[in-house]
């Protein structure tokens, strides 16, 4: 495989990984690893350049209950848990505000899965905020966030076709992450046995849909669940059929699991810097060039150097004014020593919207009336790339 490794990095051979090569290469030996990542690095260079982006999001926990029971997840609550939050549409327009100010584009909507199907509490706070559904709450939220400044991106889980369509009058793109397409993860004994939304099939169907209605979407995989590198390599390849069919796929996030106390998985280990540097490695190398690959920085502090040897060209969402729910033991970097980080490894950071560019001029993918919101928030990048956006980070640390 070096010399089909040496031909992608010279350029000779510009197409993604066949199924065949890409399986060949999943279970590299530590010690070849570094073809992989100057293969990987250079088809990065080619398609993006040296430049990194990142969106300025809020994160918006639009409510942590949740029906399914992930074995590494620390953001779920049933009804009466401490920490139970749904958050209320004062408290969602307060967020967004204060992240306008603050130079936030991207309203990003992440919550639980499916709650007012499990909980009748959950049920009776959504008709006291005059709503019957989380998805129209979600719209009612999204409309609230576009006319307070900001592009919303939904990640809410799986949802059905018609609930995307709603979805979509309001969200510049939306996300779920695929996380593997093995069905192995569901059995007894492993992690996602309790979460009946992570059966594969129904994931894949719902990214099929997003693309047969023309949505901007984001997904990804989860490294470090379980799951063998062959999965991971038959995951991007399911990913790479759903693109190829439809040309949906913005981003591809590889995100590796974090251990924490709270956890049924407290005591799993967590994926080196192989592992996480050979994925990063493959995703680009398996993914059309049209997609970038991302990692979230906070789960890699330390990662910088790693993550770019090995392709990204993005690092997601970063927030000046909320943590990270889903992962609140790890603080955003802040975004002056990221850039600094990125600078010094011959690159430059730059903010993007929540939707990329390529979509904007796509018919179809874009509902109408989210066209003067998309030109405002260009028009503050373009006034402000970067540097107007104020950090506020040290609090976020001490909240965690
Ligand atoms: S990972 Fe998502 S689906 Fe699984 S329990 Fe947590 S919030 Fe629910």
């Amino acid at each position: 495989m070096r010399s089909l490794l040496e031909a992608i990095r010279s350029g000779d051979n510009a197409g993604p990984l066949s199924a065949h090569d890409a399986f060949a290469l999943a279970d590299l030996p530590a010690e070849e690893l570094s073809p992989l990542l100057k293969a990987a690095a250079a088809v990065r260079d080619r398609a993006f350049g040296r430049t990194l982006t990142f969106s300025p999001k809020v994160f918006l926990p639009l409510t942590n209950l949740c029906r399914n029971r992930c074995d590494y997840c620390s953001f779920r609550k049933s009804p009466g848990q401490e920490g139970e939050w749904t958050m209320t549409p004062e408290e969602v327009a307060e967020t967004v505000t204060r992240a306008r100010h603050a130079g936030c584009i991207e309203a990003l909507f992440c919550l639980g899965d499916k709650p007012e199907g499990a909980f009748s509490a959950y049920r009776q706070t959504l008709a006291a905020f005059g709503h019957n559904s989380t998805v129209d709450y979600l719209y009612r939220a999204g409309c609230d966030a576009l006319n307070l400044g900001l592009l919303p991106h939904t990640n809410a889980g799986v949802l059905e076709a018609q609930e995307m369509e709603q979805l979509k009058r309001v969200n510049v793109s939306l996300g779920l992450m695929l996380e593997n397409v093995s069905p192995r993860l569901c059995a007894p004994g492993m992690p996602h046995h309790k979460a009946p939304d992570k059966r594969p099939e129904r994931r894949i169907r719902m990214i099929e849909n997003a693309g047969k209605l023309k949505i901007p979407f984001t997904t990804g995989i989860l490294l470090g669940i379980g799951e063998t590198r062959r999965e991971r390599v038959e995951s991007l390849l399911a990913i790479v059929d759903l693109h190829r069919q439809y040309g949906h796929i913005q981003e591809v996030i590889i995100q590796n699991f974090r251990a924490r106390p709270d956890i049924a998985m407290a005591t799993a280990p967590e994926p080196d810097d192989y592992e996480i540097a050979h994925s990063v490695a493959m995703a680009r190398l398996i993914l059309d060039r049209d997609v970038s690959v991302q990692a979230p920085p906070n789960l890699n502090p330390g990662g910088t150097a790693l993550l770019l040897s090995a392709g990204i060209n993005d690092w997601g969402g970063i927030s000046p004014v909320t943590p990270d729910y889903i992962n609140p033991r790890h603080p955003w970097p802040h975004l002056d020593m990221l850039r600094a980080q990125v600078e010094s490894l011959g690159y430059q950071l730059a903010p993007r919207l929540p939707v990329y560019d390529r979509y904007l001029d796509m018919e179809g993918y874009i509902d109408p009336s989210l066209r003067e919101p998309i030109a405002r928030a260009k028009a503050r990048l373009s006034r402000s790339p970067g540097a107007a956006i104020h950090i506020e980070q040290a609090h976020l640390e001490a909240a965690v």
